[in-house]
């Protein structure tokens, strides 16, 4: 029977597995931390019965993953919970920026708060948030395929190749110019450049479409989900063990041989460790080059009463991006990718509790915010996330109970995947925003024979979707079936 190895049991990792697992292959994922899920995980972090996520918190990705849909993962307890509006961006004069599921009860949510730019916003994002479905499979699909939907992609194409900057300058008023530059940031990096519009175009269509859903339970409810399918097939994790090199592998898979196929989920720097001297030139040079982006602060809350937003809508929504106006935003993510921290960075705050109210512990509710600061930030941002909430929700400290507080250095080590505490699996910039890790047509191969790269520092990127596994798995299993 064919063996495999997986190292590291992140969503991308678990999805690896299982297509091996599916297809009859044998088996093991190897974990560095004592618990699986390297991005899907939760935990009391504040106080006894509150759950936050500790990374990953919200699901557009995950609704809309081919794979995911196909593993039926309701089958083993994974509930989406939609919030009632998806995404909130308050301003300083007390008005903010809505975006609602078109599904969602009140349907009117996001043109009400947009007033003036309303029509533009449904001319800007109607199009792709109406042809989603075809254009996830398009953006989560193969990275050489022939598109199945053309129109749909170039229409798209044409819109998410200008910088985010020109996109927000079509509107006329900051409710609709902040709420597309705070979901354009999302990726990280400057916003004046070309392509920094995708992100932005493509996570809100998604919020039209699919919203942005928590897992009930919080985000491990996915990890579970996956290690229950992996076990149907057969297949084990072993937890608790960093691998370092490749000579190690043949001890987890119980065979003296080394694994007929090893799949890393790892940061390109943690597969030029592993493989070391094994890879090829041109491809160890390549990923040494591998550009890591700016990082995140996490900043998790224990709130009794929750968040007194000043806009009461904002206390309604799954998702807020906090950073003011558009050029507000633009300068503080310009100066981030610098290298510089900016006094009030951009935050993204989450309420999961308000779409999966088992988080929280009587009245005390469980809020998660993170910054983006400089990559390697070594300094503390507590007090600069607490003062952009309490900048849009007057007297929020007041309600604090406990923080717990985790800096890049901090997350890299729970998670050797975040690199300089970069959470997005490389720099959203140049051609590495589409050609991960490297300039090639096979992404997943690393030179070295049966070994190949399945984590988000490969297409189709960041994100909880498992697609980068799932198609690394099958670029692993076409090279199977293509050996002597
Ligand atoms: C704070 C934060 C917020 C986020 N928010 C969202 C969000 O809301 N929505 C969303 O879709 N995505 C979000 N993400 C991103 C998402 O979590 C990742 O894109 C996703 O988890 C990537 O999956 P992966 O399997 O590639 O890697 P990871 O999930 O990072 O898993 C990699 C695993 O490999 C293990 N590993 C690494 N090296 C080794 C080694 N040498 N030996 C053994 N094990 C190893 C790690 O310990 C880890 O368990 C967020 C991430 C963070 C940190």
């Amino acid at each position: 029977m064919t063996n495999a190895v997986v190292v590291g049991s992140g969503p991308n990792g678990l999805t690896a597995a299982i297509r091996l697992a599916r297809a009859g292959v044998e088996v093991t994922v190897v974990e560095a931390e004592t618990r699986p899920g390297g991005g899907t995980r939760s935990g009391e972090l504040t106080v006894p019965g509150v759950l936050h996520d500790e990374c990953a918190a919200f699901h557009p990705t995950g609704v809309a993953s081919p794979y995911l849909a196909e593993l039926d993962l309701a089958r083993h307890g994974l509930r989406w919970r939609w919030p009632e509006i998806d995404l909130a961006h308050p301003l300083d004069d007390g008005r903010a920026g809505l975006l609602a599921r078109d599904a969602a009860p009140d349907v009117a949510v996001t043109a009400a708060s947009l007033g003036a730019d309303a029509d533009r916003w449904r001319r800007l994002v109607g199009p792709a948030a109406r042809h989603f479905d075809d254009l996830a499979a398009e953006v989560l699909g193969p990275v050489l395929h022939v598109p199945r939907h053309p129109f749909t992609l170039a229409s798209f194409g044409a819109r998410a190749l200008a910088p985010a900057t020109w996109l927000a300058r079509g509107f006329a008023d900051e409710p609709a110019r902040g709420l597309l530059t705070g979901i354009a940031a999302h990726a990280f990096g400057r916003l004046d450049i070309p392509l920094s519009g995708a992100a932005g175009m493509l996570l809100a269509a998604a919020a039209h479409a699919v919203g942005w859903p928590v897992a009930e339970g919080g985000s491990e409810a996915i990890t579970r989900a996956l290690l229950a399918e992996l076990a149907d097939h057969g297949g084990r994790v072993v937890t608790g063990h960093r691998v370092r090199s490749l000579a190690e592998l043949g001890e987890h898979t119980g065979h003296a041989a080394a694994p007929d196929l090893v799949l890393l989920d790892t940061a390109p720097a943690g597969a030029l460790e592993i493989l070391g001297d094994r890879l090829p030139s041109r491809v160890r040079r390549s990923l040494a080059r591998f550009r890591y982006g700016p990082a995140a602060f996490k900043v998790d809350l224990a709130v009794d009463g929750g968040v007194p937003w000043r806009n009461r809508k904002c206390r309604r929504a799954g998702t807020l991006h906090l950073g003011g106006t558009a050029a507000e935003i633009a300068r503080v993510e310009a100066a981030t990718a610098r290298g510089e921290m900016p006094a009030a960075p951009f935050v993204l705050v989450g309420q999961q509790y308000l779409a999966d109210p088992t988080r929280s512990n009587g009245s005390v509710h469980p809020v998660y915010a993170y910054a983006h600061v400089p990559h390697g930030y070594t300094g503390d941002a507590t007090e600069a996330v607490l003062s952009q909430i309490e900048r849009f929700a007057p007297g929020v400290r007041e309600r604090i109970v406990a923080v717990a507080a985790k800096g890049p250095a901090a997350l890299e080590a729970g998670n050797a995947n975040y690199v300089g505490g970069d959470i997005g699996a490389g720099a959203a910039t140049g051609l590495q925003v589409v050609l991960r890790p490297r300039a090639t047509r096979t992404p997943y191969a690393t030179g070295v024979p049966g070994v190949y790269l399945c984590s988000a520092a490969t297409p189709p990127g960041a994100g909880v979707h498992g697609m980068a596994g799932y198609h690394a798995a099958g670029a692993a299993l076409a090279g199977l079936a293509r050996r002597p």
